[in-house]
């Protein structure tokens, strides 16, 4: 059992998630520098938002760990955990080594409580060319419509998995409905963007990156979801790393299904040194996600979020619940999780290159 001090690093709210994050970074040894990019928007309290970017070791190390945090806002609180337990309690890395962590990618998201981020784009749906043409989006929006006039259905689309993954997996014509992946470039996927002409990928000898989500799966259960495809060397390296434990959508071993425009997409692109994998945390299963983000996108598409009424607090409270439970046992789970696939993933960074 994890003692309190150490749980406290779980906050369900951006404002108190980052003020852990960023109090473990300034009393780190490991952090070498942070960049904090500004949010154009407030959050509800008229606090300031920022993504946070912090490099721990050499930044010019061969082999780079990146950590990401609360592409789906409201996800933040676990991500974050993770990011401030590490920085908390790793006074020196493996030579050569590197961790970026990316604390809030959306925090407007986060700090609204809600899964979209300012413009109603699921950034996880965001990575898609816009140049070309968008996948046909018909199914996901019927599903979408249908829900609206009947939300009763909302529980036969929970069960029947291959509903669940058609309304899932992304669409790009209607900015109201639950996974829009957008018209354009949003300003989460920048710091994406940024953040590998910076990086590198290219000069360096291997990457990885751990996107960390809530959400899909069983209580307290962390699955790292590779969506590198079948025969890759992505796909190599991910089974390398992590084993058996890795799950592939591709395959049908994963709760996930296969999407549009995934984050992971974009970093696949970079090479073939480089590995992305979800970590995905389970909370209470597929039909009470529907169940509180259907409320939040309609209480979204009303037009009116007044944080003073209680109906909005309702609301924004069972999306965090649901999201980052303030439970001591799925805080455990997560937080030992968490700690396990960040050392399995150090340690292949480090390992030798032939045969260790
Ligand atoms: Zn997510």
């Amino acid at each position: 059992m994890y003692a309190e001090a150490i749980l406290s690093a779980f906050s369900q709210r951006y404002a108190g998630a980052r003020d852990k994050f960023i109090s473990a970074v300034e009393t780190s040894s490991i952090v070498e520098r942070i960049n904090n990019i500004a949010h154009p928007l407030r959050g509800p309290k008229n606090e300031r938002l920022f993504c946070d970017i912090a490099w721990a070791g050499n930044p010019r190390s061969r082999n780079v760990l990146v950590l990401v945090s609360g592409v789906h806002g409201v996800e933040g609180g676990v991500g974050s955990a993770i990011q401030s337990d590490f920085v908390g309690r790793h006074r020196r890395l493996p030579a050569d080594v590197c961790v970026v962590m990316v604390h809030a990618l959306n925090p407007w998201g986060f700090a609204c409580a809600s899964r979209n981020d300012h413009e109603g784009i699921d950034i996880n749906r965001n990575f898609v060319n816009f140049a070309d043409t968008q996948p046909d989006s018909t199914e996901a929006v019927a599903i979408w419509k249908q829900l609206i006039k009947q939300p009763a259905t909302l529980e036969s689309v929970a069960e029947q998995r291959e509903q669940f993954d058609k309304l899932s997996q992304g669409q790009y014509s209607d900015a109201g409905a639950l996974y829009f992946g957008g018209k354009a470039i949003s300003w989460s996927r920048q710091i994406i963007e940024d953040l590998v002409a910076q990086l590198k990928p290219e000069k360096r000898q291997k990457v990885v990156i751990i996107d960390i989500h809530s959400g899909l799966g069983p209580y307290g259960y962390g699955e790292l979801i590779s969506d590198h495809p079948d025969g890759s060397a992505g796909q190599q390296m991910a089974r390398a790393l992590f084993g058996a434990t890795v799950a592939e959508p591709a395959l049908g071993t994963s709760v996930s299904g296969e999407k549009y425009g995934l984050h992971d997409y974009f970093w696949h692109k970079q090479g073939d040194n480089v590995c992305f994998l979800t970590l995905e945390f389970g909370t209470f299963g597929s039909q009470q996600m529907l169940n509180v983000l259907f409320a939040d996108q309609q209480l979204q598409q009303s037009g009116k979020v007044d944080w003073s009424e209680q109906k909005t607090l309702d609301i924004k409270h069972a999306m965090q619940d649901f999201f980052c439970p303030d439970e001591t046992q799925w805080q455990e789970l997560v937080l030992f999780r968490g700690r396990q696939v960040i050392e399995m993933a150090l340690e292949g960074l480090t390992a030798h290159e032939n045969g260790s």
